[in-house]
């Protein structure tokens, strides 16, 4: 599989960037994972909207999902000029129903609500859940296919459960919204070092930092994880691809 990073930006998007959006593509099939502010307009650079297959959220936090709803205006539109007949599917938990009603608009998206107990396949991807340590409920998502696989933290403090969840995964893509020696636990955040524990302690074979802080020198988040991890380690940037 091929993991595209779209956007990587913590709470908001940096000017002309994006906060959080990741595309995971295989053997054609492409599934956006959450869909922050400029997502839309990244994603564009990249492929159409009317391409997506699939969208899976990890939360409902505004820099997780804030363009959902152009992407739904753009396939609304996308009936009448570019004859697209299809209905997205986008999954995400049922925990605020609120925010998950407003997953379904018109024939043009539909919400589709996953469990954490129960796995989900979508497309070509077999996907594994664990409610992470966040503000509002959050879920992380082990994704595999053809013997790879992918973790994603979503938004969270550091627990113990997700070193077990992300065991031997190819790559972990690990929050890191804060530095060594803050304490991101009351905001639901990892620090760098708790990122390359969680890393070393989970035997992964590659890190990439991302939900990065608008705030400090960035180059340090890297060093900081890499006296915990031994591994390759990466900083999301906009359009790096990672083939998984
Ligand atoms: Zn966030
Ligand atoms: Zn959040």
């Amino acid at each position: 599989m091929e993991l595209t990073i779209i956007g990587h930006w913590g709470g908001f998007p940096k000017k002309g960037e994006a906060s959080s959006g990741y595309l995971l593509t295989h053997n054609g099939f492409h599934l956006l994972i959450d869909c922050g502010s400029a997502v839309l307009s990244k994603l564009q650079t990249m492929i159409s909207a009317e391409r997506l297959d699939g969208m899976i959220l990890s939360h409902y936090h505004a820099d997780h999902t804030a363009d959902i709803g152009v992407v739904q205006h753009a396939l609304y539109v996308g009936k009448f000029t570019n004859q697209y007949d299809r209905t997205l599917p986008i999954y995400g938990h049922m925990l605020d129903l609120e925010r998950f009603n407003q997953l379904s608009y018109k024939d043009v998206t539909a919400g589709i609500a996953y469990k954490s107990e129960e796995i989900l396949h979508i497309g070509p991807f077999r996907i594994s859940f664990l409610q992470t340590h966040h503000s509002v409920p959050c879920f992380a998502m082990r994704i595999e296919t053809d013997g790879k696989a992918l973790v994603y933290t979503g938004d969270t403090s550091y627990f113990k459960e997700l070193e077990d969840f992300a065991r031997g995964a190819d790559v972990l893509l690990c929050e890191s919204n804060f530095y060594k020696g803050m304490d991101g636990s009351a905001a639901g955040h990892m620090t760098s070092e708790e990122a390359g524990m969680t890393a070393h302690q989970a035997g992964v074979d590659k890190l990439i930092l991302t939900h990065l802080p608008h705030f400090g020198d960035l180059s340090r988040l890297k060093d900081e994880a890499a006296e915990q991890f031994t591994g390759e380690i990466l900083m999301a940037s906009e359009g790096l691809k990672i083939i998984i």
